[in-house]
């Protein structure tokens, strides 16, 4: 294996692979829209393909593999797919993110076929602000599917919560406290300007500053771990020793140590959120390239990148929603619900 670089030094270590487009919330951050244009069922990769795909991609550095969506739970028989990924030696790390509706089910089936970590997004404690945050009503799910993650043992268990002013911002200390209740780290995320958050604006955005304030202001002195990581997340502990992470990519990006990229459901690969201009490598594979051909045309492009989208967005000035709706549905690849976020 050898380790491809970016034009300004980053190494490409972890793919994020949507299986599935759909999802079963609309979140306002994401989904706010009442119809989208979804990817043709035909161009969809089959499991096998997807296991060639990632063949290619440990030929070329990557080790940590995430499945995501839209709703990676709703693509039938999850767990084989996941089953064919932890059977590969070079996948060190093999992680999911999703809603949690569907997990209860899921969980000891994705355990068993060797998922590693775990990721269930959690914006909410109150049920009636879920509704009006999703579009669902689905909050006894997910708290249920938390609960069997931790069941089956996929005990690297992660919350995610977007932090949206005048939406959720009052609930980061309930969060902190739910998270220990359930094992979990919470992770804060800011509201970011991805495609499809077509209602972004930064007055709703509440930033790591803040995030940090109100924590400190209810359990004291927040401090910040030292770690070497390209992991989106800087970690803190607070007094009691608990420990949680803030994703600070809309206020404070960290594009230079990015050393990743995603492959939508139907094998177009982007090597940045931001950007406007994909790969094909499905047209390659169904043409029968070779895995050494993709594996080359993987390194080629990537080598190519100069992506720093994030930090880019902030250089902005007037920053607004990313694209229009009326963009959006023109290509949906540019949705981040297409792209697995
Ligand atoms: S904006 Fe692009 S380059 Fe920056 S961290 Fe996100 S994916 Fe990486």
């Amino acid at each position: 294996m050898s380790t491809v670089q970016d034009r300004i030094g980053r190494p490409l270590r972890n793919l994020r692979i949507s299986v599935t487009d759909r999802c079963n919330l609309r979140c306002q951050y994401c989904m706010p829209e009442e119809h989208y244009v979804w990817l043709p069922r035909s161009d969809i990769l089959e499991f096998e393909e997807i296991a060639a795909l990632v063949d290619c991609f440990t030929e070329v550095g990557v080790d940590r593999i995430r499945l995501t969506g839209g709703e990676p739970l709703l693509r039938h028989d999850l767990n084989t797919l996941v089953q064919m990924l932890a059977a590969k030696p070079a996948v060190r790390d093999l992680a999911l993110t999703t809603n949690g509706i569907l997990l209860t089910e899921q969980a000891p089936l994705l355990a068993a076929a060797g998922l590693h970590r775990i990721t269930v997004s959690l914006d909410t404690l109150r049920p009636e602000r879920f509704r009006a945050l999703t579009r669902r009503d689905a909050h006894a799910q997910v708290l249920s599917g938390i609960a069997a993650a931790h069941r089956a043992g996929l005990d690297a268990l992660k919350l995610d919560t977007v932090v949206m002013r005048g939406i959720n911002e009052d609930e980061l200390v309930d969060l902190i406290e739910y998270g220990k209740s359930v094992g979990a780290e919470v992770r804060f995320i800011e509201y970011m300007d991805v495609g499809g958050a077509t209602h972004w604006s930064a007055d709703k955005v509440h930033p790591r500053d803040a995030i940090l304030a109100d924590l400190a202001q209810h359990y004291g002195a927040v401090t910040p771990l030292r770690e070497e990581s390209s992991a989106p997340a800087d970690r803190y502990r607070l007094p009691d020793g608990t420990v949680f992470g803030i994703i600070a990519s809309t206020t404070a990006p960290f594009c230079r140590s990015c050393d990743r990229a995603r492959l939508t459901a139907d094998g177009m690969w982007y090597l940045c959120l931001y950007a406007r201009i994909g790969i094909d490598l499905r047209a390659a594979l169904r043409a029968g390239a070779s895995k050494e051909e993709l594996s080359a045309r993987i390194a080629a492009g990537w080598q190519a990148r100069s992506d720093r989208g994030a930090e880019l967005r902030v250089e902005h000035r007037d920053r607004a929603a990313l694209l229009p709706a009326s963009e959006l549905r023109k290509d949906p690849h540019l949705e981040m619900h297409t792209r697995g976020g």
